[in-house]
C-alpha cells in the first residue's frame, strides 16, 4: 500500500452534504474493489478510521469518537483527542444500533463494556455535539465572527452567513428574524435558551445570534445537521 498511494482518490474529504447512505455506496464500492484485487494498489486508507457500526472506512473528523473508562463505561470523545484506544461510529442511528447490539464495542475495547441503551447512546452524542457548538459560538465570539442583540442583527442582515435562534424565541421574534433570514439566504438553526447564547457571547442573554464568518457556519452547519440525524425519533 505504501508503494503507491493515492491521497487525493479516497482522502478527499467527502462532501459534507451527503447523507451516511450516500457515503457508504461510494466508500464501499471501493473498499470492495480493493479486498477483491490485492495486487493492484488499493485506497490510501491511512488516517481514516472504520465505523464499528457499518465497517466502512471514512476520516477520523467524520465520525463519532467514543473512549472506555476502566470501568467500562463508554464516554463520547467530544473533541476527538481523549487519550487511549478510540472506537469510531458515523453520525447515524443505524449505526449506532448496529455497535451497540453486535457488542462491537466489548470486542473494540477487549473488555466488559457496561450495558447501554441506543437512545442514551444517542442523547451523549448530542450532548457532545450541542458542546462543541457552545464553544464554536464562544471561539467565534472571541474571534469577532459573531453579532448579537436584536438591533445589530437586524442591521447586519446582509452580512450573515447564518443565525443562531434561541428555542425560546416568541413567536414574533422568531417570525420577524426568519423573514429577514430568508430574504437574505440565511440559514437558521434552533438551538440552546437565551440565558445560554448570552453566556456562549460574555453577554445578558440573547434570542439570536449572528454568524458573519463563512467558515464557522459551515462548521456550525454540519454540527446541527449531524445532531439533527440524530435527534429524529426512530
Ligand atoms: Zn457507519
Amino acid at each position: 500500500m505504501e508503494s503507491a498511494p493515492s491521497p487525493k482518490r479516497f482522502g478527499k474529504k467527502p462532501s459534507k452534504s451527503k447523507n451516511c447512505a450516500d457515503l457508504h455506496e461510494e466508500q464501499g464500492a471501493v473498499k470492495k474493489h480493493a479486498r477483491k484485487t490485492t495486487r493492484q494498489p488499493g485506497p490510501d486508507l491511512r488516517g481514516m478510521r472504520v465505523c464499528l457500526g457499518c465497517r466502512e472506512h471514512f476520516l477520523r473528523e467524520d465520525l463519532i469518537r467514543v473512549v472506555c473508562d476502566p470501568e467500562g463505561h463508554l464516554l463520547i470523545d467530544r473533541s476527538l483527542k481523549a487519550p487511549g484506544r478510540g472506537a469510531h461510529l458515523c453520525y447515524s442511528q443505524a449505526c449506532i444500533e448496529e455497535a451497540l447490539k453486535h457488542k462491537a464495542f466489548g470486542r473494540t475495547f477487549k473488555q466488559n463494556i457496561a450495558p447501554m441503551t441506543a437512545q442514551v447512546f444517542r442523547e451523549l452524542v448530542i450532548e457532545a455535539i450541542e458542546g462543541r457548538i457552545r464553544d464554536a459560538l464562544a471561539i467565534g465570539r472571541r474571534m469577532g465572527q459573531t453579532v448579537s442583540g436584536t438591533d445589530v442583527l437586524e442591521r447586519n442582515f446582509s452580512k450573515l452567513c447564518g443565525l443562531v435562534l434561541s428555542t425560546e424565541a416568541s413567536a414574533s421574534t422568531k417570525e420577524k428574524l426568519e423573514h429577514l433570514a430568508g430574504l437574505n439566504q440565511c440559514p437558521v438553526w434552533r438551538f440552546g435558551e437565551n440565558e445560554s447564547l448570552g453566556q456562549s457571547q460574555g453577554k445578558a442573554a440573547r434570542v439570536a445570534i449572528g454568524i458573519t464568518n463563512a467558515a464557522l457556519a459551515k462548521r456550525l452547519a454540519l454540527e446541527f445537521m449531524r445532531r439533527d440525524r440524530l435527534s429524529v425519533a426512530t
